[in-house]
C-alpha cells in the first residue's frame, strides 16, 4: 500500500511541469555567459544590451534550479585556499573590498575592487607556498556550476583576470569568480561541490603578473537580484567562518582555529546533482516510449 501511495506521489511530481526552460535553453545560458564577458571587454556589446543578456542568463539559471535563495546570514563556505583561513585575506579586516563604481557591464568603469586578495607565503614568486615547496590548492568555496572559464592566459596579455573560473552557486543564486591562477581543472558545465579542488593559485593577469604583486587569489562574489542584476557582497565575514581543509604540512604554522577540520576525516561524498528543474522538450524527442511505460505503470498502480 506505501508502495503505490509512493508510486502514484512520484508521478505526481514528475508529471508537474514546474519550470518555463529546457534542458536546452540550461545549457545554451551556461554556454552564453563566457561570449558575454568577452562581448564586454571587446566593447561589442553596450553596457545596456550586456546586461540584459546577464539578467536572461540569470533568470533561466534561477529556473533551473527553483530552490536557490539568499540568505546573507545562511552562508557557509569553504575556505578557497586549502590550508588556509581569513588571516590570508588581504588589507586590515576585509578592507581591501571596494564596491564602490563597480561595473560588470562598462570596460570604463574603473577604481573598484569588489573582491578579496587572498595570499599565500611565495617570496620567490614561483606560486609555490614557501613553506611547503608546493602548489596551493584552490578549492570552491560552494556547490556550483561552472559557467565561464578561462584557461590560456598568456603573458603580456593585458586581460586582467589572468585564468578565471565563474561558479553559479547552487544554494545562493549568485556567482563566484576566481582569477589569477596557474591553472585550473573544471570547464563550463562542470558540477562543483563546496571544498573540491578546482585550480591552483598563479600570478596570471596584467597587473598580478608583475613583480609588485604578491601571488594571491581574487575571489568576487556577486549577490543577483530578482530582475537578475549583479551586486557585488564584501564576503569578509563569510571568509571569516569558513571552513578550511587543513594542509598537515602548513597546519603548526597556521596555529588552527576551532573551526579547522582535519581533511583525512573528510570522506568524498559521490556527487549529487543540484535540484534541477526543466520542461520537456517541445517536439524534438518521441514521447510513445514514454506513454508507454507511464501507461503500463498506471495499470499496474
Ligand atoms: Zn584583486
Amino acid at each position: 500500500m506505501i508502495n503505490i501511495l509512493a508510486f502514484c506521489l512520484n508521478l505526481l511530481i514528475f508529471q508537474k511541469d514546474t519550470s518555463g526552460i529546457t534542458y536546452e535553453d540550461y545549457q545554451r545560458a551556461i554556454n552564453d555567459y563566457k561570449p558575454l564577458l568577452v562581448d564586454i571587454r571587446a566593447y561589442k556589446t553596450t553596457p545596456e544590451e550586456a546586461r540584459s543578456r546577464f539578467q536572461q542568463i540569470m533568470h533561466t539559471m534561477k529556473e533551473a534550479h527553483p530552490t536557490v535563495s539568499y540568505d546573507s546570514s545562511e552562508v557557509s563556505l569553504f575556505f578557497p585556499l586549502m590550508g588556509f583561513d581569513y588571516r590570508a585575506v588581504g588589507g586590515r579586516n576585509g578592507s581591501g573590498f571596494r564596491a564602490e563604481g563597480y561595473d560588470l557591464f562598462d570596460q570604463n568603469a574603473k577604481g573598484s575592487h569588489p573582491a578579496h586578495d587572498i595570499f599565500i607565503k611565495d617570496k620567490n614568486q614561483d606560486c609555490k607556498d614557501d613553506r611547503t615547496g608546493d602548489y596551493v590548492s584552490i578549492l570552491s568555496v560552494s556547490d556550483g556550476i561552472v559557467i565561464g572559464t578561462e584557461n590560456n592566459w598568456q603573458p603580456g596579455s593585458e586581460y586582467r583576470g589572468g585564468n578565471y573560473i565563474w561558479v553559479y552557486d547552487t544554494t545562493t543564486g549568485g556567482l563566484w569568480y576566481y582569477a589569477h591562477q596557474k591553472e585550473i581543472y573544471v570547464k563550463t558545465g562542470d558540477v562543483v561541490k563546496a571544498g573540491q579542488k578546482i585550480s591552483i593559485i598563479g600570478r596570471t593577469g596584467y597587473n598580478a603578473a608583475m613583480k609588485r604583486s604578491d601571488t594571491h587569489l581574487h575571489l568576487t562574489y556577486l549577490r543577483i537580484d530578482e530582475e537578475g542584476n549583479p551586486f557585488p557582497v564584501n564576503t569578509y565575514g563569510w571568509l571569516k567562518n569558513a571552513v578550511t581543509l587543513l594542509d598537515p604540512r602548513i597546519a603548526a604554522d597556521l596555529k588552527p582555529l576551532a573551526l579547522h577540520i582535519n581533511f583525512r576525516l573528510l570522506k568524498i561524498k559521490p556527487k549529487t546533482l543540484p535540484t534541477l528543474s526543466f520542461k520537456a522538450p517541445a517536439t524534438k524527442t518521441e514521447p510513445q516510449p514514454i506513454e508507454e511505460k507511464k501507461r503500463k505503470r498506471r495499470s499496474r498502480a
